[in-house]
């Protein structure tokens, strides 16, 4: 399937671009999910009552795809739980109440890195995951043999700011990052796609050798993998295929001054900077605060709400996911939380499809959305093979422009789940 470039233009609200992150007091507790994405694969290596440190291992690796997971902050482990995540999964959690002293693992030092086999290894040890939002293993997105190296400067969806921060406040480490990657994984040339870069940024990069900067247009989802492969390089990826199919790989900026730290220093991701934004909180900011802190902590440290909050998302407003408590703890890969009042969270109510095909014009991935909707309540599942509904990469264009505010993103992910799991009987016939 061709893809030409649609999405639409969307007010950034980009209101804390230039706010300085504000470090918050540790949070009482830290609750540290085993398994980002549903497997619950490793062993916890901590049991209640013990002592842990910054950057000590809770968890080893497990198998397949996993990496570990290590202690955000110092404490005691006041037991393991079971934590729901936002795609329903059930997985363990490690709690672990603060000591407030923040006293590093001895253990921590820095990687022995040689070559391409033991950069990996240390990566996978990172425990590093993508930290633009899918928070899918950073070594397994780098293990792939490629021509290019594409950086995710863009962060297009609104409000959202973390990765502006890191471009501003953490250019060297992010130039490290894109150095090691290109080095070890043997990438001549690295593009970096950016937005307007902060001062200073665009020169360092072009300092870089064999590395590019190209200015992306203003639309949305530019920041989307496949969008961004195809703008920065006009290779497209196939449906059903991944960006090393076609020779990239595509990593956030953040990821990439997080690995060049790691690196470095041997500490894991055990902070990160959030933006916190929408029409219920007091003051919009940027957080950073231990992974594990519970999302009530990081809006209180951000001064609160002027509004009782009526939805709280992770991620930002298109494709953000609903959270349903606020005792949710901070993802390495969450970049965003936004607390919106009873106006903002009011869903439209839907009317009928005028077939205007607004919804198509606007899919960046040319699929028929109305369709699919249709598709899925029939539960029609060779039309939805045939529209490619597993193509839909849920940005939110569809329903953004429909003008009967029709919910098009939850019926394309049931259908998509739908799809799964019927592919999924047919597997075990
Ligand atoms: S949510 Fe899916 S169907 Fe809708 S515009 Fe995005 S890719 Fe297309
Ligand atoms: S934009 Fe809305 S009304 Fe128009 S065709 Fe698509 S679903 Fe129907």
């Amino acid at each position: 399937m061709g893809m030409g470039i649609h999405g639409v233009r969307l007010d950034g609200h980009k209101n804390t671009v230039n706010c300085t992150p504000v470090e918050m007091p540790i949070p009482e507790k830290v609750c540290l999910p085993l398994a980002l994405l549903g497997a619950n694969t490793s062993t916890i290596l901590v049991k209640k009552g013990d002592e842990v440190a910054v950057g000590q291992p809770i968890a080893d690796q497990g198998k397949g795809i996993g990496v570990p997971v290590y202690a955000s902050v110092s404490g005691t482990v006041a037991g393991i739980e079971t934590l729901r995540l936002t795609n329903g999964s059930m997985v363990d959690a490690v709690v672990i109440a603060t000591d407030g002293k923040q006293t590093v693992w001895e253990g921590v030092k820095a990687p022995s890195v040689t070559d391409r086999q033991s950069f990996l290894e240390a990566v996978r040890q990172s425990g590093l995951v993508g930290l633009g939002g899918a928070g899918f293993p950073t070594w397994v997105k780098l293990n792939a043999e490629v021509d290019r190296l594409i950086i995710n400067g863009s962060e297009c969806e609104p409000f959202c700011t973390a990765d502006y921060a890191a471009l501003r406040d953490f250019i060297g480490d992010v130039s490290e990052g894109i150095e090691l990657v290109k080095k070890y994984i043997g990438i001549e040339k690295a593009i970096i796609g950016l937005k307007h870069p902060p001062k200073g940024a665009e020169e360092a990069f072009k300092a870089i050798e064999g590395a590019e900067v190209q200015h992306l247009r203003e639309y949305y989802p530019i920041g989307a993998e496949k969008m961004l492969i195809k703008e920065t390089t006009g290779r497209v990826v196939p449906g059903g295929k991944l960006p090393k199919d076609v020779g990239c790989i595509v990593i956030n900026v953040n990821t990439l001054a997080y690995l060049a730290r790691f690196i470095r220093t041997g500490m894991p991701l055990v902070m990160r900077t959030v933006t916190v934004d929408g029409s219920a909180v007091n003051t919009p900011c940027l957080v950073t605060a231990p992974i594990g802190t519970a999302v009530s902590d990081i809006f209180a440290a951000a001064g609160g709400f002027k509004e009782e909050p009526t939805k709280v998302l992770a991620g930002g407003p298109m494709m953000g996911v609903a959270l349903e408590s606020l005792d949710f703890p901070l993802l390495w890969q969450n970049g965003s939380f936004l607390a919106l009042n009873a106006k903002d969270a009011k869903l439209p109510e839907p009317g009928a499809c005028i077939r205007c095909g607004r919804c198509v014009d606007a899919c960046p991935m040319n699929l028929m959305a109305f369709q699919i909707t249709k598709a899925y309540r029939a539960r029609d599942l060779e039309t939805l093979k045939t529209i490619r509904a597993d193509l839909c990469i849920e940005c939110g264009c569809c329903a953004y422009v429909c003008p009967a505010k029709r919910d098009m993103v939850t019926s394309n992910k049931l259908a998509k789940r739908f799809m799964a799991d019927e592919a999924k009987k047919e597997a075990n016939k």
